[in-house]
C-alpha cells in the first residue's frame, strides 16, 4: 500500500518514513509544494500525509488543487498546534482528517489506519488461497499450517497478488504499487523476488500457486486459467 508524504522538515519526513516502512507501507516523500502536487496527481497513492506550511505551495493550495481535478486520495494533514482550532475550515477544504504536531508515531498510525480502513481489503485481514493462509495485519504466512518467513518485499508482493487472486499482474504494476519512487527500474528486482518467493512457497508443493504467465506477468492462484 502507497503512501505519499509531502513534508519540507527532513527529520519528520524521515522518521515517518522509516515507521510507516515498518508497518510495510511503501512510501514516498516530496520535499516541497509543486512536487508533492505532481506526485499526488500522477501516482495511484492510497493516502498521503500533507503538511500545512510548505515551501512552493502550501498544505492547503495543494489540497484544493487535488480535489479540484477529482482526485479523491483522503489527506491526513500535519499542522502546529496553533493553526486549527477550526476543524471545519479544514474540512472544508478537502482535508480528511488532521493531526497537530509534535505528535506520537501511535496516534498517526491509528488515524492512517482508521483512513484506510475504508476500501474493502484492508476489512479481510486473513486471505486463504488453497492451503496458503496469509494474516494481513500480523505479516503472518502459513502453508499447510507451516509458518513461512519472508523478507517485507515479498510480503507485500505476496499481498498484492493475493488481493488480485486469479488475475494476471503485470511486473509494471507490481512495481507501482510495491515499491517506492527509489527503485531502480532497470533492475531485475521483481523478477528476483518472484523467484525467492516461489522458492519459499511452492517448492516442494503438488499444487503450485505462483504462476508465471509468459510476457504479460504474475497470478496467484489454484490453476493457470
Ligand atoms: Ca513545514
Amino acid at each position: 500500500m502507497r503512501i505519499l508524504v509531502i513534508e519540507d522538515e527532513k527529520c519528520i519526513s524521515e522518521i515517518l518514513k522509516e515507521n510507516l516502512q515498518k508497518e510495510n507501507y511503501v512510501v514516498d516523500i516530496a520535499d516541497e509544494g509543486m512536487k508533492g502536487l505532481l506526485l499526488a496527481c500522477s501516482n495511484n497513492y492510497r493516502l498521503i500525509l500533507l503538511d500545512y506550511n510548505l515551501p512552493g505551495l502550501s498544505g492547503k493550495q495543494i489540497c484544493q488543487e487535488m480535489r479540484k481535478q477529482k482526485i479523491n486520495t483522503p489527506i491526513l494533514m500535519l499542522t502546529a498546534r496553533s493553526q486549527f482550532d477550526d476543524k471545519i475550515e479544514m474540512l472544508n477544504f478537502g482535508v480528511d482528517d488532521y493531526l497537530a504536531k509534535p505528535f506520537l508515531f501511535a496516534e498517526l498510525l491509528a488515524r492512517v489506519r482508521a483512513l484506510l480502513r475504508r476500501p474493502k481489503e484492508i476489512e479481510s485481514e486473513i486471505i486463504k488461497i488453497s492451503d496458503l493462509v496469509i494474516e494481513t495485519n500480523s505479516f503472518k504466512v502459513k502453508r499447510h499450517g507451516k509458518e513461512i518467513y519472508l523478507t517485507s518485499k515479498e510480503f507485500l508482493i505476496l499481498i498484492y497478488l493475493a488481493r488480485n487472486m486469479d488475475k494476471i499482474v503485470s511486473p509494471e504494476t507490481l512495481m507501482e504499487n510495491v515499491w517506492d519512487m527509489n527503485v531502480n527500474l532497470f533492475s531485475k528486482t521483481v523478477k528476483t523476488h518472484i523467484m525467492n518467493l516461489r522458492i519459499k512457497i511452492d517448492k516442494n508443493q503438488r499444487n503450485k500457486l505462483i504462476h508465471t504467465v509468459k510476457g504479460e506477468g504474475y497470478m496467484l492462484g489454484l490453476k493457470r486459467s
